[in-house]
C-alpha cells in the first residue's frame, strides 16, 4: 500500500463543498475547515463553513469575511471543541487543481503566525456542471503533500445541531451537489488505522533510504538559506518537488524516480519549460548527493 496520508470527512460536508463551488464557475469561493486530529495524525474535517456576507470574491482572489469565521469559530469551539484546522477555496474553471504558489506562501505565513504545526488546504475546481476538491496538508517545515479522502457515510453530527442553532450565522449554498469521484481510499486499508507520522516513500525511491532523507534535508537547508519562500511538495511515493517561489521566475526541482541516477528536473513554475540558459552535467562522483546537488545549483545559469 502506498499512500502518502489521508484525510477524513463526512459525505455531508463534501456535499456542502460540492454546491458551494457549483454555485461559483467564475469566480473564487472559500470557507474554512473545523475538526480535530487522530490519535495516528489524520486530520478530520467534522464541519466546513462557508464564504461570509463580506467576503471578497475575485476570478483568481477569495478573501474570507474574518468576523465571520471569528464568530463561527467561537461557537464551534466553545460548543463542540472543534477547531480550526484549515481552509478551503475554489479555482472554479481555472486549470490549477492545487494550491498557487501564492497559496503556499499564505498558508505556510498564517501558520507560523499562529504556531501551527500543520494545517489543510483543500482547493476545488469546477469542471463542466461538477466539481472536484483535493486535499493538501502543508507542515511548518514548509513541506505539503497532497492527501486521499476517506468519506464517512451520512452527515456529520454537527452539521444538523449546529445550523439550526445558528442559522443567521451559516452561509446557504443553493443547488444541488454533484462531486466527481475523488481520490479516496479506506481509513484501515494499510491495516494501521493510516499512522502516518512520516511521508511514505516506494521501496527503491532514494528518500526511501534514512541515510538520502539526511542527505535531502541538506538540500533543503542550503536551498533555504538562497531563498525565502521555499516549499517541498511530495507528489506522490516516487516524487518530490522543491519549489522556489521568490526567484524572478519561479521554478522548481523535480526529485522523480530517476534521480540520483539522474539530475533533478528543473522546471518553471507555470510552465513545463526548463527555463535556463546553462544546465551542467550532474556527477555525483566523489561526492555526497547534497554536495552534488550543491555543485549543480551553483554551475545553472537561469
Ligand atoms: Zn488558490
Amino acid at each position: 500500500m502506498t499512500n502518502t496520508g489521508k484525510i477524513i470527512t463526512y459525505q455531508s460536508e463534501l456535499d456542502y463543498l460540492s454546491k458551494c463551488i457549483l454555485e461559483s464557475p467564475r469566480r473564487e469561493t472559500g470557507g474554512n475547515l473545523f475538526g480535530l486530529w487522530t490519535p495516528f495524525g489524520i486530520p478530520f474535517i467534522h464541519y466546513v463553513v462557508g464564504p461570509g456576507p463580506k467576503a471578497v470574491h475575485e476570478p483568481t482572489h477569495f478573501r474570507q469575511d474574518f468576523a465571520f469565521l471569528d464568530k463561527n469559530a467561537d461557537y464551534l469551539v466553545k460548543e463542540h471543541a472543534l477547531h480550526h484546522i484549515g481552509s478551503w477555496h475554489s479555482h472554479h474553471s481555472l486549470g490549477l487543481a492545487e494550491p498557487s504558489s501564492g497559496d503556499t506562501d499564505s498558508t505556510l505565513s498564517g501558520m507560523k503566525e499562529c504556531h501551527l504545526p500543520s494545517f489543510i488546504l483543500l482547493i476545488g475546481n469546477y469542471r463542466h456542471g461538477k466539481s472536484t476538491v483535493n486535499a493538501f496538508r502543508y507542515d511548518s517545515k514548509g513541506y505539503y503533500v497532497k492527501l486521499k479522502w476517506v468519506v464517512l457515510d451520512g452527515d456529520s453530527p454537527f452539521r444538523k445541531t449546529y445550523d439550526n442553532m445558528h442559522g443567521d450565522l451559516v452561509y446557504e449554498p443553493s443547488g444541488e451537489p454533484c462531486m466527481m469521484p475523488l481520490d479516496a481510499c479506506k481509513l484501515a486499508d494499510d491495516g494501521q488505522l493510516g499512522r502516518q507520522e512520516r511521508p511514505v516513500f516506494a521501496p527503491g525511491y532514494w528518500l526511501s533510504v534514512a541515510e538520502n532523507r539526511k542527505e535531502f534535508a541538506a538540500i533543503v537547508k542550503f536551498l533555504k538559506a538562497e531563498f525565502d519562500a521555499v516549499s517541498i511538495f511530495q507528489v506522490d511515493d516516487a516524487t518530490v518537488e522543491v519549489r522556489i517561489m521568490d526567484s524572478m521566475v519561479p521554478y522548481k526541482f523535480v526529485f522523480g524516480a530517476a534521480f540520483p541516477k539522474e539530475a533533478p528536473k528543473l522546471l518553471a513554475l507555470k510552465s513545463k519549460k526548463p527555463q535556463c540558459s546553462f544546465v551542467p552535467e550532474w556527477t555525483t562522483e566523489g561526492m555526497s548527493l547534497s554536495e552534488a546537488f550543491i555543485h549543480y545549483f551553483k554551475s545553472i545559469r537561469l
